[in-house]
């Protein structure tokens, strides 16, 4: 089969490559891969960024993923045979106390399929069974690679209450952002979606594509633009997802006072910080990291409904052309690339 293996530790070493297709082991299934999206976290370990020195060459990236269960392993019914899937990408032990009380992405153990071992933009990927969620037949199998980061929004927006009318500001319109500014708008909450000049091309326009009202904050005052938005005041909520610590740190003279801040980016430096006007403030600042189970099944269940046109987010790309999927979108001008198999 093909698939897209990081095969050597430098930057960029990675190809499409003839592998053998792998066999299911006990308790797993062999699944056959419909889209694989391309994550920030492939674009680090493509690249090997500090941090990702976890992820061992060969292995063959990829974890937000639909497919169809061809196989079961030793201890599996072989009922799953048929079923549309994803999985779970974070998987934990299953036995520790964060995994008991639901946080298996907090298990000390947690392994991050397509990182720490083979991954899914192959033909085929193996997975535990019990990490596997099932795809109801009205979600497109090439617009399920989606749940992933859409479960990740709502696990974000999740850390707080948003009542209809408040005011929220999303910095950063790359996939995480755009989702949670998209799902706040469901909620009912006035939603203004910061970005950059070199958002202008494509971002922001699949953000207005979605009713979302944007702005690029280069050359302008956010304060002013906050203003300008919804007048007076600033606003309850600042969720940060750009990765910018520049822009975290605008993000506190965004809300008022009493407000909150939700922070669901990594960050690839430190912050400066100067707390005592934030603890004036009183704000409430809440992080963020990926997403639970239970994130997923919402997830594939607003999917389904199309509670909103997720479709404005995926470009597909022929799992062949990974390389070139993977160039493009470390030039920040994709929203999310799904490698089609
Ligand atoms: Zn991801
Ligand atoms: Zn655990």
């Amino acid at each position: 089969m093909k698939a897209f293996v990081k095969h050597g530790r430098e930057p960029g070493q990675a190809a499409v490559q003839d592998v053998a297709r792998p066999t299911p082991g006990p308790g797993e299934v062999l699944i056959k891969v419909a889209g694989c999206g391309i994550c920030g976290s492939d674009l680090h370990a493509f690249n090997n960024d500090p941090g990702y020195e976890f992820v061992t060459p060969p292995v063959i990236l990829g974890h937000e993923f639909s497919g169809v269960v061809v196989e079961t392993g030793p201890g599996v019914a072989p009922g799953m045979v048929g079923d549309h899937v994803t999985a779970v990408a974070i998987q934990g032990c299953l036995k520790c106390p964060a995994c008991l009380s639901g946080n298996s992405h907090l298990c000390p153990e947690r392994q991050v399929i397509g990182l720490h071992f083979d991954g899914a933009m192959a033909g085929f990927v193996t997975c535990a069974a019990d990490q596997l969620l099932s795809l109801p037949s009205n979600l497109d199998l090439s617009l399920a690679p989606l749940v992933e980061p859409v479960s990740v929004a709502l696990h974000a927006l999740r850390r707080t209450v948003i009542r209809p009318g408040d005011k929220v500001v999303v910095s950063g319109p790359g996939p995480i952002g755009l989702l949670c500014a998209g799902l706040a708008k469901l909620h009912g909450a006035k939603v203004l979606l910061l970005g950059m000049n070199r958002d202008a091309a494509v971002r922001l326009p699949a953000a207005q594509r979605l009713g979302l009202e944007t702005a690029i904050v280069e050359g302008e005052s956010p304060e002013e633009l906050v203003r300008s938005t919804f007048g007076p005041g600033m606003a309850d909520l600042f969720i940060e997802a750009s990765g910018s610590t520049a822009a975290l740190k605008t993000g506190f003279n965004l809300v008022h006072r009493g407000g909150t801040m939700i922070i669901v980016a990594l960050y690839n430096g430190e912050l400066t910080w100067f707390p005592s006007p934030a603890v004036r403030d009183e704000l409430t600042i809440l992080l963020s990291y990926a997403s639970t189970r239970p994130d997923y099944a919402q997830a594939i269940s607003l999917m389904a409904d199309q509670a909103m046109d997720f479709s404005v987010l995926a470009q597909p790309f022929p799992l062949e052309n990974a390389e070139e999927a993977f160039q493009e979108a470390l030039g920040g001008q994709l929203l999310k690339p799904v490698l089609v198999v």
